[in-house]
């Protein structure tokens, strides 16, 4: 077979990791039961195994098994947190506060919420993608009834202060949301110290399977109320019908343990990979780093190139390494990153971008073969467009 692409698409999904495979493939076979079946072995079998994980992914994030509600990954979660909000809570207030480099999982949902009559805030970010906390302090008003703010941005890999964002939020009693999907497994998160009311979670984006996610909702000071988006036979204590998918769940808790497990060890190899990529890369001129240069996820790059359209390099790239210039849901389309737009950039140096995100199976090697083949890339539609 022909050599496959170097993969530097991390952001968009992982690689399964044999370890979580191997965890999910009894729950096809044998185990096949359906959790809610109390009647006999094969339900109770798969209950257990429920039982197990959610007590796996309670834990990983300092919360209780009974606040972890299963969803079929962090785009319905987020549905869940914010609809579920607002239906629970427009009585209170119809104001809701997002920002606006959000993924379009949390971003759609708000706007759909506007049409419906709440007002929603956008809160602009810094230049390093950061927010500023007295920006978000200002925009609460007596009738914001939620905060959203994600953990870690899926294109520049940004890190948001969530435990300054759930301090204040607490102290105006606004509920607080973060869409953690590109969060978890890789920096630590604990929604008692960093006062998180709800919180998305993934899957696929940590070398688990693709279909499962979380909605994590606080039972306890306060006990947050949501509006169930999805009915039917009360799964999930009534918030979230549908029959609980065993081998997802199973593969989700064994790739979360396995991130904690290696996250310290994992972070460094990281760190190191990309620094070698951003020192090769930055000898070139006018090329730029999009995001905070610390604040941010250790296996994530962001440039921007100018002089150089960003779909010409990363066709130019494709034989030796799959990469994308941002969110994969809008690299199909053609306009620029609404991350990028929020961060102060041209449209032009919008378009010159490109996302490279390392994960747990690259290698050294690999990244030195891609920081080559891509200054060469750069270099020569450099050349091709002044000639
Ligand atoms: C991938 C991603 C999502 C969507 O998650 P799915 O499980 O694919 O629905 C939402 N938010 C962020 C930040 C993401 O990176």
């Amino acid at each position: 077979m022909s050599h496959r692409p170097i993969y530097l698409d991390n952001h968009a999904t992982t690689q399964m990791d044999e370890r979580v495979l191997a965890a999910m493939i009894p729950y096809f076979r044998e185990h096949f039961g359906n959790p809610a079946s109390i009647s006999h072995l094969y339900g109770w079998e798969a209950e257990a195994a429920v039982k197990q994980a959610r007590n796996t992914l309670a834990e990983a994030i300092h919360a209780t098994s009974a606040e972890i509600i299963f969803t079929s990954g962090a785009t319905e979660a987020n549905n869940l947190a914010i609809k579920g909000v607002a239906e629970a809570y427009f009585y209170k207030g119809r104001h809701i506060i997002t920002v606006q480099t959000e993924h379009s999982a949390v971003l759609d949902p708000c706007r759909y919420l506007e049409k419906l009559g709440f007002e929603i805030t956008f809160l602009p970010v810094q230049p390093d993608g950061l927010i500023d906390l007295s920006k978000l302090e200002k925009a609460i008003r007596p009738d914001t009834i939620l905060v959203s703010v994600m953990a870690a941005n899926n294109e520049i890999g940004v890190l948001q202060p969530l435990a300054e964002i759930g301090k204040i939020c607490h102290e105006h009693q606004v509920l607080f949301h973060t869409d953690a999907a590109q969060a978890i497994g890789k920096i630590s998160l604990d929604v008692e110290t960093m006062k998180i009311d709800l919180m998305s979670l993934t899957a696929h984006k940590i070398y688990g399977p693709k279909g499962i996610g979380v909605l994590y909702v606080r039972r306890r000071h306060p006990r947050v109320k949501i509006a169930p988006q999805i009915q039917g036979g009360g799964h999930e204590r009534g918030l979230r019908s549908g029959t609980l998918y065993t081998p997802q769940i199973v593969g989700f808790a064994k790739a979360v343990a396995l991130a904690l497990e290696e996250l310290e060890s994992e972070s460094e190899r990281l760190l190191q990979m990309r620094s070698h990529l951003w020192n090769s890369l930055s000898q070139i001129d006018r090329i730029y780093l999009n995001g905070h240069p610390t604040q941010r996820l250790p296996g994530n790059l962001n440039i921007s190139v100018a002089g150089v359209d960003g779909a010409a390099l990363i066709l130019g790239l494709q034989p030796i390494v799959a990469v994308s210039s941002g969110s994969a849901c809008s690299s199909a389309t053609v306009a620029p990153s609404h991350v990028l737009l929020a961060l102060g950039h041209s449209e032009s140096l919008a378009y010159s971008s490109i996302r490279f995100g390392l994960g747990r199976f690259n290698t050294i090697e690999e990244i030195e073969q891609v920081a080559q083949h891509a200054i060469a890339t750069i270099q020569s539609l450099r050349l091709g467009s002044r000639g």
